[in-house]
């Protein structure tokens, strides 16, 4: 499996819980690297244009009023195969239905309110980091990434 980096972002649900800890443990001990990060409040048009692609979306609007409720951490993951473990340790979108022992299971409420958000695929993780972060704020830079 090729070496990859996903965006991450730990949401104002977990933040406010206190659940960044617990939830950066889990990346680094399942192998990925913490290769940049950042504490934010989002604004309105930061959240709005993140989640654009879902603006058609019935839920759109309370999914920016979520994500701009308190601040999130974002960071960048780097690892084997990163976009598809950081996935697997956030369990299904739906926190009912993510099991225990994962991150939306333990920290999530329901299918908004799901703790972390994962980039879905190279592409979009390659989108999503540079919405975020300068290459300068991005250590050890790999040029093949
Ligand atoms: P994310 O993109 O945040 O990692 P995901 O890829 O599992 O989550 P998406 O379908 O991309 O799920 O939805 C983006 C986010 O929108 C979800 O994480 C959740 O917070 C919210 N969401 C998704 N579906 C619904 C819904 N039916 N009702 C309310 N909020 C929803
Ligand atoms: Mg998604």
């Amino acid at each position: 499996m090729a070496t990859e980096r996903t965006l991450s972002i730990i949401k104002p649900d977990a933040v406010e819980k206190g659940a960044t800890g617990d939830i950066l443990r889990r990346f680094e001990e399942a192998g990925l690297q913490i290769i940049a990060m950042k504490k934010l409040h989002l604004s309105e048009d930061l959240a709005k244009g993140f989640y654009a692609v879902h603006k058609e979306r019935p839920f759109y609007g309370e999914l920016v009023a979520f994500m701009t409720s308190g601040p999130v951490v974002i960071s960048v993951l780097e690892g084997e195969g990163a976009i598809a473990k950081n996935r697997e340790l956030m369990g299904p979108t739906n926190s009912t239905e993510a099991p225990a022992g994962t991150i939306r299971g333990d920290h999530g409420t329901d299918i908004e309110r799901n703790a972390a958000h994962g980039s879905d695929a190279p592409e979009t993780a390659k989108v999503e980091i540079s919405y975020f972060f300068n290459a300068s704020e991005i250590v050890a830079p790999c040029e093949a990434l």
